[in-house]
């Protein structure tokens, strides 16, 4: 696709520009992309701007940072979330031990507090600000690290969207880094957490073999409490809610011997996609 080259999200030419304007460093993902034929084919290019971002995407951009704190915060609660806690057992149904998604929420923590660190560090040199002591700042806790780096951010969102490319330290590498690619991180932090969070509303585990005592399809998902212990199940068949008491009745109920041609009985296979968590680490 030679023509489409400019617009390959995953290019890292620099940004194609003409005339002092360039197209939208995000590329194919741009939100005002102008539609071209080319051979006979309609093509998708980012849209020509003087700056980094196109407008709609500079305010996504915008909108990305202002959600940041409040999907931090979020994603900080999941670090409680099925830790060694003091719960009932985890009744593992499926094959798949259960992945502690804390690891996932700590690992994303960590990387947006690094990022937004390393591009408040940059707009504070543009911005005259006082440099940020990164001694001291180690030490700083998660919450007032993320609070000072956002609002020094927020305040020079555009400022911070026209730095020229320097060289920044990313997985222990120099690279040339620019307002692009800072804007690019905070859409990419945002995604990050969104996806994160989703993944684990809609993480309810399948309990695999366990036949629903109201319909009988094999369609119940794990309930979870506060805790993130498990406190029951839902049948995504037919809706019905088991507390953890008649959960329980129904695994007794449903042995393993009987499990395999019981659903096989009904017509029923376990179904595909319920994998989701093993495959996330
Ligand atoms: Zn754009
Ligand atoms: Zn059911």
């Amino acid at each position: 696709m030679p023509y489409y080259v400019h617009s390959d999200p995953n290019a890292d030419d620099g940004h194609w520009s003409t005339g002092g304007m360039r197209e939208c460093a995000r590329a194919g993902r741009c939100s005002d992309p102008r539609i071209e034929e080319s051979g006979g084919k309609t093509v998708r290019l980012p849209a020509l701007t003087p700056r980094a971002f196109c407008t709609a995407d500079r305010d996504a951009v915008a909108r990305a940072l202002d959600a940041l704190p409040a999907l931090f915060v979020r994603v900080h609660m999941e670090l409680g979330n099925r830790g060694s806690g003091s719960g009932g057992p985890v009744v593992s149904v499926s094959k798949s031990a259960p992945v502690p998604l804390s690891l996932g929420a700590d690992e994303l923590l960590r990387l947006i507090l690094a990022t937004l660190v390393s591009w408040e560090e940059r707009v504070r040199t543009v911005a005259r600000l006082v440099p940020l002591d990164t001694e001291t700042s180690r030490q700083r806790r998660d919450g007032a690290i993320l609070t000072q780096a956002w609002t020094i951010l927020a305040a020079h969102l555009d400022a911070l969207l026209a730095l020229e490319s320097e060289p920044m330290m990313r997985d222990g590498e120099l690279v040339y880094l620019d307002g692009g690619d800072a804007g690019l991180d905070i859409l990419y932090l945002a995604w990050r957490c969104r996806a994160l969070l989703t993944e684990t509303a809609k993480a309810a585990r399948h309990l695999h073999g366990v036949p629903c005592g109201s319909c009988g399809f094999c369609e119940l998902r794990e309930v979870l409490d506060d805790n993130g212990q498990q406190d029951g199940a839902r049948c995504r068949q037919c809706g019905a809610q088991y507390d953890a008491e008649t959960y329980k009745a129904l695994v007794a109920e449903k042995s393993a011997p009987i499990r395999l041609s019981g659903a096989h009985r009904r017509g029923l296979v376990a179904t595909a996609g319920d994998d989701r968590l093993s495959r996330r680490a």
